[in-house]
Formats: C-alpha cells, sequence, structure tokens
C-alpha cells in the first residue's frame, strides 16, 4: 500500500483478497504496508489489485517460503513472553541444564541463571538421544520441575517436544515449545506446533540448509503460528575439533531472508565448555538476536552433555562477558 493509503483502503483490499479465497495477511511497518496475499496465482491474477485504492504496487514474492519472508514483513518480528523480549533491539539469554535431571539441579540452575540476566530457562525433559542407552530424560516428571522453577524465578520455561503425542503436556507446561535439530524436518511435528498458542523455538537440522530451515518454519507459520525463533546450532562438517561446526554465516543471510528472530546454540556446537564463549559473543557479534547455553551446577555429573555445560559457578561472569558485546551491538537482554 502507498504512504498515504487509509486503513480502510488497506481493509478494502484484505475483503476482497479473502472473498476470492487468498489467505491476506497484513504487515503495517514503519514505512508502508504490506499485504501479503498466498494462494492460487491464477485466482490471484484475475483481481484487478492494482486498480484497487491506496495499492502502490503488486509484485510477486518470488521465495519459497512466504510468511517468514521479510520482503512479507518488513520489520523485525519481536516474540514477546511473559514479559521478557526476543528480536530487534532485545537479545534473548537462554540457559539452564541440558537435561532436567532432579528438582534441586534444575532449581539451583535456575536461580543462578536468573540472577544473572538470563531471560528464560532451559531444560530437557524429553531428549533426543544418540544411544538408546544413555539418559532419556524424565518425561513429564521434569515438567513439573520445569514449572516449578520457570513459576519461581519468574522466567518462561523452554523445552524440547519431541513427540506429537505429547503435544497437549509439552504445550501445557511450556511457555515456549522448542523443537529440536532432529526434528527439524518432522513436518507433522511442525505442523501441529503451528496449531499451538505458544511461540516455537526451531532448531536447524545439522543438514539442512538456509532455505530448509525457513520452509521449516513456513510450515508452522502456516498453520497460523508466527511466533518462531530460528536456532542456529551448527551443522555437520568434516571438522572433528568442534562437536559441530557453527555456521555463523548462516546467521548473517538468515537475518537478511526474514523477519523472525535468529538465535544461535553456542553449547551444542562446540561440544566443549572452553568454546562456549567465544562462540556466544562471536553470536552476538554477527548480529543473533540471543543464545541458548546449557549450564549445569556440577557439569561432570551431568547425565547428558557434560562436557559442554558450563558450571553454574561460573555463569554469571559468562552473561557479563556476553553482554559486553550484546552493548557494542546496541542491544540489551530482552
Ligand atoms: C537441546 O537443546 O537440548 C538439544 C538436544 O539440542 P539439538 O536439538 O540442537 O541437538
Ligand atoms: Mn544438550
Amino acid at each position: 500500500m502507498g504512504a498515504a493509503a487509509t486503513r480502510e483502503q488497506t481493509e478494502h483490499v484484505v475483503a476482497r483478497l479473502q472473498e476470492a479465497g487468498v489467505h491476506a495477511r497484513v504487515a503495517r511497518g514503519r514505512e508502508a504496508t504490506v499485504i501479503g496475499a498466498i494462494g492460487e496465482r491464477e485466482l490471484l491474477a484475475t483481481l484487478p489489485l492494482e486498480g484497487y485504492p491506496g495499492v502502490d504496487q503488486v509484485l510477486p514474492i518470488l521465495k519459497p517460503y512466504k510468511l517468514v519472508a521479510r520482503e512479507l514483513v518488513p520489520d523485525p518480528t519481536v516474540i514477546e513472553v511473559n514479559g521478557r523480549r526476543i528480536g530487534d533491539a532485545d537479545f534473548g539469554l537462554i540457559a539452564g541444564p541440558c537435561s532436567v535431571e532432579y528438582r534441586e539441579q534444575t532449581l539451583e540452575t535456575a536461580r543462578v541463571v536468573a540472577a544473572a540476566g538470563a531471560t528464560m530457562l532451559r531444560g530437557g525433559a524429553f531428549k533426543p538421544r544418540t544411544s538408546p542407552y544413555t539418559f532419556q530424560g524424565l518425561g513429564l516428571e521434569a515438567l513439573e520441575i520445569l514449572r516449578e522453577a520457570g513459576d519461581e524465578t519468574g522466567l518462561p520455561v523452554v523445552t524440547e517436544l519431541m513427540d506429537p503425542r505429547h503435544v497437549e503436556e509439552v504445550v501445557g507446561a511450556t511457555d515456549v515449545i522448542q523443537i529440536g535439530a532432529r526434528n527439524s524436518q518432522n513436518f507433522l511435528l511442525l505442523s501441529e506446533v503451528g496449531r499451538a498458542d505458544k511461540p516455537v523455538l526451531l532448531k536447524r537440522g545439522p543438514s539442512t540448509s538456509v532455505e530448509e530451515l525457513l520452509m521449516a518454519a513456513e510450515y508452522v507459520a502456516k498453520e497460523g503460528n508466527e511466533r518462531i525463533i530460528l536456532c542456529e546450532r551448527g551443522i555437520r562438517t568434516f571438522e572433528t575439533a568442534t562437536r559441530y561446526t557453527l555456521d555463523l554465516g548462516a546467521v548473517a543471510a538468515l537475518k537478511k531472508e526474514t523477519h523472525l528472530p535468529v538465535i544461535v546454540d553456542p553449547s551444542h556446537a562446540a561440544g566443549r565448555r572452553d568454546l562456549v564463549l567465544p562462540l556466544a559473543r562471536a553470536a552476538a557479534a554477527v548480529g543473533a538476536d540471543g543464545i541458548i547455553v546449557e549450564t549445569h551446577p556440577q557439569p561432570e555429573e551431568a547425565l547428558s552433555d557434560g562436557p559442554q555445560q558450563i558450571p553454574t559457578s561460573e555463569f554469571a561472569e559468562f552473561a557479563d562477558q556476553v553482554k559486553a558485546i550484546v552493548e557494542v551491538m546496541g542491544k540489551r537482554f530482552g
């Protein structure tokens, strides 16, 4: 719509699109209002869109993803969860243990990260483990512990949903639904969380491309849930010095392609705690909207991912070091 278009003119166009059976999504930006029309190309071609009052230009979205594309929503999306924000000037510091192991471990960790300025609490209840013989997570019991830790500290809780059979329990207990790297292209699960009324933290699979990640996000958005946080967590390469190769180039590329917030997981990418801080600082510097980090009171005794978890005793110092770069970028912990 042109800069001088009125609200009525925008609504008129939306009504005409809907009458024609086309999905219309309005994005009111700082500079222009964009109406995204998603439907059959032939149907759209029959509408005299250019002729409607207030319409400035009619352009095809050439990218295969639409709802998550910056072309459709020019301003950055900010996702707010219980008063905490991720996106634009707000940097999310999501921290907590890899797995919820027992009540005290999670409560203690939650208190430490909250005091250090974390903006959300992470913790795995259902764990996607490479080996079926290792700890698989406490499951439903962990959801209760996480809820208690979230309520006590006031931090929104992030936990992974692995199985469509647990949608009700996980969506009910958590504030943000995590879709893990291994389920990045589990399209049925993506559609399922697209119908939930909680934000989704969608991780990039170790071998999915930037475009594939955006298409996965499109599956969620298509069902109506556009509160999506994308997460780069390292991809599979020939390199063995780190557990995965953190693809910061993808973060920069994603920031160009999408209006959604993009965060980084330096813990799973590094696989070793001595590299978590430098990768976290690099993530902030490349323009990520946040990080998700693992920390544990006694990493040497952790039931999963011990080598990469930062001891909680070092977490406040870690958060301060990251904050310095966040501030250089003109942002603050949301
Ligand atoms: C996690 O965050 O707990 C996790 C298992 O990460 P990923 O899905 O990126 O491996
Ligand atoms: Mn982990």
